[in-house]
């Protein structure tokens, strides 16, 4: 009787052991679990300082206001030169618009030019095409301007040029802002017809 009873004892003490050895491991999970979850987030946002915002786990309205911020940004091309992609825009050409760096601009008079439409500024004669009065009150004229010049250019490749010119108006006592559109003189009349109804 004792035999079996001790025997008994000893298979009770051997499942208790099992039952808190299993116990304890899955305590032990748990436990890291919670922990795992808790510390991911922040240790995401450590490691990677430009998180990529299509997979990642941000709320919806943040990840379209990101979205938004990514399309406010100018374009590489934009900023930098189109003859060195390493080297910042700084001064427009008179002609072409286009923003190139300081080795690829020269001044000429008033204007700015680039290594392509200096040449062409130095070779032939330029007149005056249309001179338009501007104001800060009203720029709606000179914006015009900018853009038919810009229109010509692309869709005529009729090249032109806009002079800024200011007069003091003595009487009233305020600067008086006038643009003068530019074109080679053998395409001045040619230029006329295409700005006609536009400025
Ligand atoms: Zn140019
Ligand atoms: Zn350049």
């Amino acid at each position: 009787m004792e035999q079996t009873a001790l025997i008994l004892i000893i298979l009770t003490l051997f499942l208790l052991v099992i039952i808190v050895g299993f116990l304890t491991i899955l305590i032990y999970k748990m436990f890291r679990e919670t922990k795992s979850n808790g510390s991911s987030p922040t240790a995401a946002s450590i490691e990677t300082p430009h998180p990529d915002i299509s997979k990642s786990e941000f709320h919806p309205a943040i990840i379209e206001r990101l979205k938004g911020l990514e399309k406010v940004k100018p374009k590489r091309a934009e900023l930098f030169c189109p003859n060195h992609s390493e080297e910042p825009g700084e001064t427009m050409c008179a002609i072409c618009d286009k923003i190139f760096c300081k080795a690829c601009i020269k001044p000429f008079k008033s204007l700015h030019l680039c290594k392509e439409h200096l040449p062409l500024i130095m070779r032939y004669d330029w007149d005056e095409v249309v001179t338009i009065k501007t104001s800060t009150h009203d720029p709606e004229q000179g914006v015009r301007l900018y853009d038919v010049k810009k229109e010509i250019f692309e869709e005529d490749d009729i090249p032109t040029y806009v002079e800024t010119h200011y007069k003091i108006n003595v009487d009233q006592d305020y600067i008086e802002t006038y643009l003068v559109l530019f074109a080679q003189l053998e395409l001045i009349e040619r230029v006329r017809e295409k700005i006609k109804d536009k400025v």
